[in-house]
């Protein structure tokens, strides 16, 4: 989100408030807006899947052609597990159930934060998306590479997820 420069409700240039020692844009016109710019927040998802979890091909931007984790927005009006519950639906086909939250933490260098689920599959068939190349299921064993991963996060928390569940499979 780019600053405002301009009140929206009054037109006002903005000037600054300082509030809890943190500077933010502010109307001193109207004195009703305040640009907090608050995060936002993205479900991310470990689908687990024939010994893997599933990963999709991004058909948008960013990261066109890169691989992640199925994630979405939170919705206005969504919970953070509604949120994947629908993204998990829209961009793999399959009905999840949100069997735990494994982590959340925000994003650097982006206003966002990430909140890590592992679901449960109970129905539906695995398809890609619409706005999704391709879907795959993937295992330490051949896990796309750094790069050809969109996001940082999704291969920590994908590669710490799959090393934990081969390491438990281990001691069966
Ligand atoms: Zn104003």
């Amino acid at each position: 989100m780019s600053d405002y420069k301009f009140c929206p409700l009054c037109g006002t240039t903005l000037g600054v408030i300082v509030e809890e020692g943190v500077s933010l844009p502010h109307c001193h016109g109207c004195k009703k807006f305040t640009h907090y710019d608050n995060p936002k927040g993205v479900s991310v998802l470990i689908v687990p899947r024939d010994g893997g979890i599933v990963m999709v091909k991004r058909g948008v931007a960013p990261q066109i052609g890169k691989w992640a984790l199925p994630a979405g927005y939170i919705n206005k009006g969504e919970g953070p597990r509604q949120a994947g519950v629908r993204e998990g639906n829209e961009e793999v086909g399959l009905d999840l159930e949100i069997v735990r939250a494994l982590d959340e933490m925000p994003v650097p260098g982006a206003n966002l934060f990430m909140v890590f689920y592992e679901t449960r599959v109970v129905g539906g068939v695995l398809k890609a998306g619409s706005d999704a190349l391709e879907v795959g299921v993937f295992d330490l064993s051949n896990l796309p590479s750094s790069e050809e991963i969109a996001f940082s996060l999704h291969e920590k928390k994908a590669r710490e997820w799959l090393t934990l569940q081969q390491a438990l499979a281990s001691h069966r």
